[in-house]
């Protein structure tokens, strides 16, 4: 029996010529398949010789074993960095790629990347020109401010601020704002690496000016207020608003510099969203130099932008840090094409996928929710199906508090386990991402992109 099971095995080359094997080579390497078709007979050879007599099959599975093969060779083929599907419902989610760039611009990325570009020419002299100077001046139409610098992400912008400006002497940061943001970003870490001393005030809840006042002395270069971005303090606090400590560093004649986080330039409370400090408010409440990320609420490509006193800005370009953080061209296109949409007010929301799902309000979301219940619930008794009401996060570590009211759609797989059916949907070519809620999978339409419900409807459908 088992003598003739192992017989049975299929040469390699035999199974390289079978249909279904030999169509893998149009898209995978020779190499590739013929060391998985190996792996496979190999492993198929051991579990045979391991199986107990009476646990063994009257026959090979061969069509199970191509199956394998080609799943397998189309894993390792295919892409590591790849689209997913985010159901979740966190908008700027950072394990998922945070800001997603508008589609508009997608022709213009590919055409900068895949020819030559202007990054480092000017047309006009045909000599040598700076790769920065494609956004400095929109970022300073935008915002009002002097100067502008675009580095790597807002991590690097916070530590070429520090070095350019703190290094070897003191930068004054309240106990309050001593935060870390996910990923290993900490204030007093980052301080340290720049090569300026923190020194700390006031304490965890309460920090008045008076303690910023006594605390500057002729060592001090800077005070640093961060935006206490992804955790709030409730109950009996304060914070020195920015035009008082704005007025205390002028007196004393020290640069204030804010990290803003997330930074946006619209002011989403007119969305009904929470109040948080716009880039503009920070700039005209006394900020000497401003920082945030490119990719968060900002909606364009992962960058650290610097706005700021064009003396302070000057002395970060002649920083060697920054050849080292500087951004790429692919980068500095996308973000130029984000920021031109900036102009059109009207336009903005529509265009940028990280403003418009934030803005989206719950009367729009029902009727995709609506949508998708009903083909997931046509889809017979292999799930339950129901509307779920439920609230949508910001993410990316940007106001933590806000809940966004949403609708999605919960289901539970009849036959499986929830679980299961989660790691199912993560295992496809195109993965989908949800959330498991009290045993049931949630998909929230607001982070689910146009098309996308109809791959969740296929995906559930294959899975039955
Ligand atoms: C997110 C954040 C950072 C880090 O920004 P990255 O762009 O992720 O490097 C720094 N400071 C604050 C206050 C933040 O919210």
């Amino acid at each position: 029996m088992r003598k003739n099971l192992l017989r049975a095995i299929p040469k390699v080359d035999d199974l390289i010529a079978e249909e279904r094997i030999a169509g893998l080579l149009e898209s995978a390497p020779r190499s590739l398949v013929l060391e998985v078709v190996r792996e496979a007979l190999s492993s198929l050879r051991q579990e045979l010789v391991a199986c107990e007599e009476s646990e063994l099959p009257e026959s090979l599975d061969l069509s199970a074993l191509f199956k394998k093969i080609s799943d397998e060779v189309k894993r390792r083929n295919g892409f590591h960095l790849k689209r997913v599907i985010n159901a979740t419902g966190v908008v700027i989610h950072t394990n998922l790629g945070r800001s997603l760039i508008a589609p508009s611009i997608a022709q213009h990325l590919t055409e900068v990347s895949c020819y030559y570009s202007t990054l480092e020419y000017d047309l006009e002299t045909g000599k040598r020109g700076t790769r920065y100077s494609h956004v400095e001046d929109l970022l300073c139409e935008l915002t009002g401010a002097e100067a502008a610098l675009v580095v790597n992400n807002n991590a690097a912008a916070v530590m070429l601020v520090l070095s350019t400006i703190g290094n070897g002497k003191e930068v004054v940061v309240s106990r309050g704002q001593l935060v870390e943001i996910g990923g290993a970003f900490r204030v007093p870490d980052v301080m340290r690496a720049s090569g300026a001393e923190l020194v700390e005030v006031g304490t965890t809840n309460k920090t008045h000016l008076r303690d910023y006042a006594a605390a500057i002395n002729e060592q001090t270069a800077a005070v640093l207020k961060v935006h206490t971005s992804n955790y709030r303090i409730l109950g009996f606090t304060s914070e020195v608003e920015i035009e008082a400590l704005a007025g205390l560093c002028k007196e004393k004649g020290i640069p204030l510099i804010e990290d803003l986080g997330s930074g946006s330039l619209i002011d989403f409370s007119q969305f009904g969203l929470m109040k948080e400090p716009t880039v503009i408010e920070s700039m005209k409440g006394g900020a000497d130099v401003v920082t945030f990320s490119g990719d968060k609420m900002l909606g364009g490509p992962q960058a650290g932008i610097i706005l700021g006193r064009k003396h302070w800005i000057d002395a970060m370009k002649k920083n060697q840090l920054t050849r080292a953080l500087r951004v790429d061209k692919m980068t500095l296109c996308t973000l130029e094409a984000t920021l031109k949409l900036y102009r059109d007010p009207e336009a903005v929301r529509r265009e940028i996928p990280t403003l418009r799902m934030l803005t989206e309000q719950q009367e729009t979301i029902l009727p995709r929710a609506v949508a998708l219940q009903s083909r997931l619930e046509a889809l017979g008794e292999a799930y339950e199906t129901a509307l779920y009401e439920t609230s949508s996060e910001v993410g990316g570590g940007s106001l933590p508090l806000e809940k966004l009211p949403t609708w999605a759609v919960a289901v539970k797989p009849s036959h499986s386990s929830t679980q299961r059916l989660a790691e199912a949907l993560r295992a496809r070519i195109l993965p989908i991402v949800a959330r498991v809620v009290e045993d049931r999978l949630i998909f929230d339409l607001r982070t689910i992109q146009e098309g996308e419900s109809d791959e969740i409807v296929l995906a559930l459908k294959a899975l039955i």
